[in-house]
């Protein structure tokens, strides 16, 4: 592939999407959209007020008078043809994507693509919210149980995966019927805008799906508002935890997914080139802006080596450069200022006494937020660049002797979203599965994420709330459940009984 597109030339307005068209904002604050392979800024996003946000909630709330009454034939078909216009044009938001996010427009497609994923397991909707049925519980009565939606939720999306975190918010709560406000990163807006004409485009109702663009301040009107039903929300775990102690406490229900610090445990046994390529490919894909990217090795044993050597033999093989370059493997990271900050984990490092056996700030391209990868050997715990989310193109190793060693560093870690074993050994790997304290688990996968129809989530500070994210327990967050139990007697055998009803 040899796309490229340019860079806009003026910086454009970035409006919100409210009742099935824009609006532009009224705050008069805006917030500044860049592109990160050239550092020029491309957009002025609006900042929403709280009266904007309760504009989108109030769109959403009329709406879901008519939206719940769709039958779910009809809500099936309609998510059939949003997959199918999605699944055209993917290739046109992964360039808006990689313009305002700075991913290589191959990884952007390959994010929408595993979006999709999400939307494809919804259009079975008919078969996910089938219910129970008891007949004749007790003498004449049935039981059975149905699931309605909640009303308006809301979402609140990370910089990273622009597109996709999105869909795992609004694909399961429209298709079971709720209204959706979504509150995009303020980083990379523009995705979400395309959304929203591509599902108007699909003929979804005006104001089942809105976008309030905005900052702390549209995230504290969505928190506040009384209603919102429940909000889902991605991002940093400090920012989680209060979404999710906030959102409790105004009696919503919420599921709030944080950071990360994914371990990649390699045994002696494994194969060492195999590990390598899946350890390079984890840590420095999408420039280790992912919450599931590994971002710590741990070698156990005599593996750390000949590892080490591997994974440094391939870092100057992975071509840095504009995502739109198609020869581009990596691109740049979202801002100056992530970058500056990535950038100090490696200047620090031998301070703490890691040792930096490749530094990622050497021949960096200088237009952009550009970092190259770097490796940093001896890290441990107690160190910043072991105790911090770096979120950046920085990847250290950790040498310990014993698997138990191993296991505890995962599992004495705070954050407890992804982790992954290589090794041939079956049985070392399944007692892994049984030991570690993590929600997602790779077996010589370095980056497991849940296929569509299990569900995402971490463990520990990497999720507050008892729901993963989309797969059944999307469906469950939703959704509530309603028992009916219900009778026809003959009205000629009704009598007066004080009694407690009783099912015999
Ligand atoms: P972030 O927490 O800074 O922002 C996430 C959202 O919260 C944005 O919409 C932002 O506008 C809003 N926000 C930021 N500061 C706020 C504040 N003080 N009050 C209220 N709202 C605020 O996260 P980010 O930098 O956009 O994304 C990167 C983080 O997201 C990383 O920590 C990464 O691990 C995490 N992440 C986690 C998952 C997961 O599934 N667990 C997935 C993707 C990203």
């Amino acid at each position: 592939m040899t796309d490229t597109i340019e860079a806009p030339q003026a910086v454009k307005q970035i409006n919100h999407w409210i009742g099935g068209r824009r609006v532009a904002g009224t705050s008069g604050r805006t917030s500044p959209v860049y592109n990160p392979a050239t550092g020029e800024q491309t957009g002025a996003l609006d900042l929403a007020t709280p009266a904007e946000v309760d504009q989108a909630v109030r769109a959403a709330k009329q709406a879901f008078e008519t939206w719940r009454t769709w039958s779910l034939a009809k809500r099936a078909e309609l998510f059939f043809t949003i997959r199918e216009l999605l699944h055209e044009r993917r290739e046109e938001v992964a360039k808006i994507l990689t313009a305002e996010h700075g991913k290589v427009l191959s990884d952007a497609i390959g994010e929408v693509t595993r979006g999709l994923e999400v939307i494809e397991f919804c259009c079975g909707l008919p078969s996910l919210l089938k219910s129970e049925f008891s007949e004749q519980a007790s003498t004449g009565i049935d039981v059975y149980s149905i699931r309605q939606p909640l009303g308006v939720v809301a979402g609140i999306t990370p910089f990273n995966f622009p597109a996709m975190v999105p869909m795992w918010m609004w694909a399961p709560a429209i298709a079971t019927g709720n209204t959706f406000v979504l509150k995009p990163s303020e980083k990379d807006p523009s995705p979400s805008l395309w959304t929203a004409e591509l599902l108007k485009e699909a003929g979804l109702p005006d104001g089942v799906f809105n976008v309030v663009m905005g900052d702390k301040v549209a995230v504290d009107a969505v928190l506040e508002h009384p209603d919102i039903a429940a909000v889902s929300f991605v991002g940093s775990t400090p920012i989680a935890r209060y979404v999710y102690e906030t959102a409790t406490s105004k009696g919503k229900r919420c599921q709030a997914l944080g950071g990360a610090k994914n371990h990649m445990i390699v045994l002696p046994d494994a194969d060492v080139d195999m590990a390598a390529d899946a350890a390079v490919s984890a840590a420095y894909g999408s420039a280790g802006e992912r919450c599931m990217a590994v971002s710590q090795v741990v070698a156990v044993g005599n593996v750390a080596e000949p590892l080490i050597e591997a994974i440094k033999q391939r870092i100057p093989n992975v071509k840095v450069g504009d995502g739109m370059d198609a020869s581009s493997e990596m691109g740049p990271l979202i801002t100056k200022e992530h970058r500056d900050r990535v950038a100090s984990y490696v200047e620090n490092a031998p301070g703490e006494g890691a040792t930096v056996l490749v530094d990622g700030r050497e021949g960096a391209p200088d237009d952009g937020f550009f970092l190259k990868p770097s490796l940093i050997d001896n890290v441990r715990p107690g160190m910043k660049a072991y105790e911090d989310e770096i979120f950046g193109p920085v990847l250290g190793v950790t040498r310990v002797d014993t698997y138990d060693e191993a296991v505890g560093l995962v599992n004495d870690n705070p954050y407890g979203n992804g982790t992954a074993i290589f090794t041939r050994d079956g049985g070392a790997a399944r007692q892994f599965q049984f030991d570690v304290q993590a929600g997602m688990v790779g077996i010589n996968v370095p980056i497991p994420v849940p296929v569509a129809y299990y569900s995402f989530g971490g463990w520990k500070a990497s999720l507050f709330g008892d729901r993963h994210i989309y797969g059944p327990e999307g469906i469950d967050f939703y959704t509530r459940g309603k028992v009916v139990t219900s009778r026809w007697p003959d009205p000629a055998t009704s009598k007066v009984d004080l009694g407690f009803p009783q099912t015999r």
